[in-house]
């Protein structure tokens, strides 16, 4: 750190990314990315053309990309901002709804905290239940904007439709932001509330059900107000804040469909194997509707698994946090991946 660095960003603990190593090859489940590859129409719309139109500053207003979310969505192009990864449409609304200040749960995306002390939000943190559910009562009336990842991070476990209404609707006068980074893997969507919930942002992202994390596009989804605000911080940030080379990627993968719908069955159904096989030889494992598990084996600690896990050439996350602590949270993979991962953890001593 130099002497000139600010305060703030002195005291800050900057968020952790999942390792990416280079050592050797990995089966990696360490970072919640797809097993499959983007739709082939989406790597087809990476033309020379494209390229070469590089020469020029991509769309401020992105409007062939929020055109084509609205449609996906089901929502109107006015309630679409197209954002560089969904962590920038969570980072806007830290920096513009959060005078009130900010709640999440103490088990969840790790950013959120970060957020808030990178933009001097107060924040309480309202602790899940014992079975690590999200208390629906507790988020219920609190005063401040609520974060919320649904279905949760780090759990999976999913709130359904009415309990976020709920959550909403109790809110009034705050914002309450709802990150369904994992929505498409078994949940339903609150993005059909946009219209009778003037307070509600629905964040989305096509880094985990796309496949695309490399090409950092995200969408907050609300109100025409409440997406006018955040786009009065886009235009006080970045006002070329996509590419237009993802761009372009993202038009395309939305507008795949069959595609789309068929690696999320493939993932959700691989997701329910391992974790009924995990169970069968007495691991616990949350109920998870995203693309990964949470699993705590009934004898070797959570850092220990990992660690076992990557010698053996499986790159898993292990979360250090305290309620946590016993787990391991595994990406699904494909269904070769995971045999290799079940016969790795069967074979492993103690397990
Ligand atoms: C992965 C993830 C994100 C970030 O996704 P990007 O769109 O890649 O920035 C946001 N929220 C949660 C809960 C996530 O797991």
């Amino acid at each position: 750190m130099s002497r000139f660095l600010n305060n703030r960003l002195n005291k800050i603990s900057p968020y952790v990314p999942g390792e990416q190593p280079r050592d050797k090859r990995y089966i990696k489940l360490n970072t919640n990315e797809n097993p499959y590859p983007p739709s082939e129409a989406a790597v087809r719309s990476v033309t020379k053309k494209a390229l070469r139109g590089l020469r020029l500053y991509s769309d401020p207003d992105c409007d062939s990309l929020s055109k084509a979310a609205a449609e996906c969505f089901g929502v109107s192009k006015d309630c679409v901002l197209p954002t560089n990864g969904s962590d920038e449409a969570l980072a806007f609304c830290f920096a513009a709804f959060c005078d009130c200040g900010a709640v999440f749960p103490d088990v969840t995306y790790g950013f959120y905290k970060v957020f808030a002390d990178l933009f001097g939000v107060e924040y309480e943190q309202i602790p899940l239940d014992n079975d690590f559910a999200v208390n629906v009562q507790r988020f219920s009336g609190v005063g401040r904007t609520v974060f919320l990842a649904n279905p949760n991070a780090q759990t999976g476990i999913y709130l359904d439709e009415r309990e976020i209404e709920r959550i909403v609707k109790s809110n009034k006068n705050n914002v309450v932001v709802i990150d369904e980074a994992y929505i498409d893997f078994g949940g339903k969507s609150a993005v059909g509330l946009i219209d009778q919930c003037d307070n509600l942002v629905v964040v989305r992202t096509l880094s985990k059900s796309r496949a695309l994390a490399g090409a950092r596009v995200g969408f907050a989804l609300a109100s025409k107000a409440l997406t006018d605000d955040l786009k009065r911080v886009k235009f006080s940030f970045n006002p070329y804040n996509i590419n237009s080379l993802s761009e372009q990627l993202a038009v395309a993968a939305l507008r795949d469909t069959e595609y789309f719908e068929s690696t999320c069955k493939a993932v959700a159904a691989t997701r329910d194997r391992l974790s009924a096989e995990l169970r069968a030889i007495g691991c616990t494992v949350l109920p998870s509707k995203a693309n990964f598990v949470l699993a705590k084996s009934p004898t070797v600690g959570g850092a220990d698994l990992y660690k076992r896990l990557k010698d053996a050439g499986i790159l898993v996350r292990h979360f250090g946090d305290e309620r946590i602590a016993d787990f391991v949270r595994i990406t699904v993979g494909t269904d070769e991946q995971t045999d290799i991962l079940l016969s790795v953890i069967k074979n492993t001593e103690g397990v």
